[in-house]
């Protein structure tokens, strides 16, 4: 799932459409990922970094709707251009209400739906390296403060949230309890040092709680890191 990101997600669920869509969308040298529902739409948003999303209306396990509605009230940006059936206008304004950023209307024309992307992307501004983290299945989204966990949000405390980034950000070498301690509490930490134990014991609860494998590693004597996967010790 990892690898499963690129610069536009089209969630279209005609296949003879899509393809069409993908095809013009790659030659203008952007990287497409497809989805055909809402629910493997929303699994590899979480996943991925995106520049802009293609959304059609009518899909088989809902509407492109509820996609705005989830993803705007995570505190994602990213630009989403619904692509809705020609006369239905109130789907054009339930979309923009619900945090749409355009639209286009079936059937359009090719060179207008790539004018369109290239107009949200440039509202939208360049690509924000960095703003997501990521270590096998565990994916922390740094501006939204968002975490998520084979696409299921996962809810973190603070700390909890700034130990993860930390971890992530060292991602697969070890962070000494030290530097975690200085970083994650610095002038709110008074000495005690179960502190991080206890953090880290909610952070494994939280992030094993669907039965994912152990992804937090002790590295005895040292410190803490992530692994996919077997154990470091
Ligand atoms: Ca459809």
């Amino acid at each position: 799932m990892s690898e499963a990101t690129g610069d536009i997600l089209l969630v279209e669920d005609e296949p003879d459409l899509a393809r069409v869509m993908e095809l013009a969308l790659h030659r203008e040298g952007y990287r497409v990922v497809r989805a055909d529902t809402v629910e493997k739409a929303l699994q590899l948003f979480r996943c991925g970094d995106w520049r802009a999303v293609l959304l059609d209306v009518m899909l088989p396990d809902g509407d492109g709707f509820s996609f705005c509605r989830i993803v705007r009230a995570e505190g994602f940006s990213t630009p989403i251009l619904l692509v809705t059936a020609r006369g239905a206008w109130q789907d054009r304004v339930e979309g923009l209400d619900l945090g749409a950023d355009d639209y286009v209307t079936k059937p359009f024309v090719m060179e207008e739906l790539l004018a369109r992307v290239r107009a949200a992307l440039r509202r939208a501004g360049g690509l924000e390296n960095g703003e997501v983290l990521r270590a096998g299945d565990v994916v922390l989204h740094r501006k939204t403060r968002q975490v998520y966990r084979g696409g299921q949000t996962v809810t973190l405390r603070r700390k909890e949230f700034d130990l993860l980034e930390l971890l992530l950000l060292q991602y697969p070498w070890v962070v000494s309890r030290e530097t975690l301690i200085e970083r994650v509490w610095g002038m709110d930490f008074f000495g005690d040092e179960n502190i991080l134990e206890v953090c880290i014991y909610q952070l494994r609860r939280k992030l094993e709680a669907d039965g994912g494998f152990p992804i937090v590693h002790t590295v005895r004597g040292i410190g803490y890191c992530l692994r996919e996967g077997g154990s470091v010790e």
